[in-house]
């Protein structure tokens, strides 16, 4: 499979520079040449595969010889060692449970897959160490740090804004040593990010190491997300009912790998994109003009973003047909009260805990199944309701159960290095 650049269709690569890059030279994200169809008989003999099956039927159309099958398989099995049930929540909803990885996070899923590619594209010979750079705000440090820890040939230096990220999130960047290295800057999310892209120009570092990235425009990142939609519907082709999936959205990565599920063939008959105040996509469907503002802060902060960066990728799998596009894709927006009332209500009637990501795709998916009683619906629960402990508490009026994978963490002993200006980050990636 080749790759182009979504700026530029005549410059084209192949898996495992796209993955290296990360982004193409011209800073378009890139793109498969070909949406693969998979065969009906593979969609109807899905409900009695097991999930590693699944994904490795899915995901090899994509990346073809570049990774022997046997090293494919292998990564596929430690990406997907976890379980990724429907919960039936009420009648005609399901909760499509997508965090028990080990840093109770979605991004899990896609951060193990590429550390495995990159991983093996270091092993095979050429390239050399590799150091992952990334900014978080929180899930994604976490998930990336989780994810390459321990990887041959791989350093993670990963910058978080001080007091900024909840307590379990700051222990999943600090405690885990070896090849992670977590640097707590004094500033801004968005300093973090500004940092993080200048030394992605700044030709001594690059003399001195090789820079990627692993934020989730990375294909190897992308890809993997659409196998859990597969795995959902093993669990519900038997209710025999049209399906749609609602996806709690901030840079759309998640849900665009649904809809390229859906495009090569897998039955689900509508997306709804739910996003918190930051509504840049639902004003787009609503007006045809795309629109990035400022993000603004919620207590969903995993989706706070003004300008997600993976839309665009979505208007290429609708071949920018606007009316195609507005066919098959809602998109609505909740405000906090609105999440905290959906938290509440859910729990009392249902006993279900949702986390403030899954409470606003619970929102949608109601609002979509209003009018439309021949749907079962399913939001995807992106974060364990753990991970934003008070939050959650505070609206339930009761304590939740700590996961082992977090008891643990806790007395764990965080290590970071303080830094302030881009030269600190500079001085220590230069190794002074
Ligand atoms: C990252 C994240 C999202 C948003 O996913 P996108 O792919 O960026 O749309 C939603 N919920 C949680 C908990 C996240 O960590």
């Amino acid at each position: 499979m080749r790759y182009f650049s979504l700026n530029n269709r005549e410059h084209t690569s192949n898996f495992e520079d796209a993955v290296v890059r990360g982004i193409a030279p011209d800073k378009g994200l890139y793109f498969p040449e070909k949406v693969i169809k998979l065969s009906e008989d593979f969609i109807k003999e899905i409900p009695q595969l097991d999930q590693t099956e699944i994904a490795y039927k899915v995901i090899k159309n994509y990346i073809g010889d570049e990774i022997p099958d046997l090293e494919l398989k292998a990564i596929i099995t430690k990406t997907l060692d976890f379980e990724f049930p429907v919960v039936e929540v009420k009648d005609n909803v399901g909760s499509l449970e997508l965090f028990h990885g080990p840093t109770l996070a979605f991004k899990d899923v896609g951060a193990r897959f590429m550390a495995g590619c990159l991983g093996y594209f270091i092993k095979k010979g050429n390239l050399g160490n590799v150091t992952v750079l990334v900014a978080t705000s929180g899930d994604t440090g976490g998930a990336v740090a989780n994810g390459f820890l321990g990887v041959e040939g791989i350093d993670v230096v990963i910058l978080y804004p001080k007091g900024k990220v909840s307590e379990i999130q700051e222990k999943q960047l600090t405690t885990l040593g070896e090849n992670i290295k977590a640097l707590e800057v004094d500033g801004t999310f968005d300093e973090c990010q500004a940092m993080v892209k200048q030394a992605f120009l700044d030709s001594e570092i690059q003399n001195k190491r090789k820079l990627t990235s692993a934020n989730s425009i990375n294909l190897a990142r992308w890809l993997p997300q659409m196998i859990y939609y597969f795995i959902a519907y093993k669990q519900l082709a038997k209710k025999n009912k049209k399906l749609a999936f609602s996806v709690p959205s901030g840079n759309f990565g998640n849900i665009c790998a649904g809809l390229l599920a859906r495009e090569m063939g897998l039955p689900i008959d509508h997306f709804i994109a739910s996003n918190n105040a930051n509504d840049t996509v639902v004003n787009y469907l609503k007006t045809e003009k795309y629109e990035s503002k400022p993000s603004v802060q919620t207590i969903s902060n995993a989706m706070d973003v003004g300008d997600p960066s993976n839309f665009v990728r979505i208007i290429e799998l609708f071949n920018n047909e606007f009316s195609s596009l507005r066919k098959e894709l809602s998109a609505y927006s909740y405000d906090d009260d609105q999440t905290k009332e959906a938290m509440r209500s859910i729990f009392k009637e249902t006993g279900y805990v949702m986390d403030p990501h899954g409470a606003v795709g619970y929102l949608g998916l109601k609002e979509f199944l209003k009018t439309r009683k021949d749907y079962y619906g399913v939001f995807l629960e992106t974060a364990h309701p753990v991970k934003f402990l008070d939050t959650v508490e505070n609206e339930i009026d009761q304590k939740i159960k700590i996961p082992a994978q977090i008891r643990s963490l806790m007395d764990k002993q965080k290590e970071s290095l303080q830094i302030s200006t881009y030269n600190d980050l500079k001085g220590y990636l230069l190794g002074n």
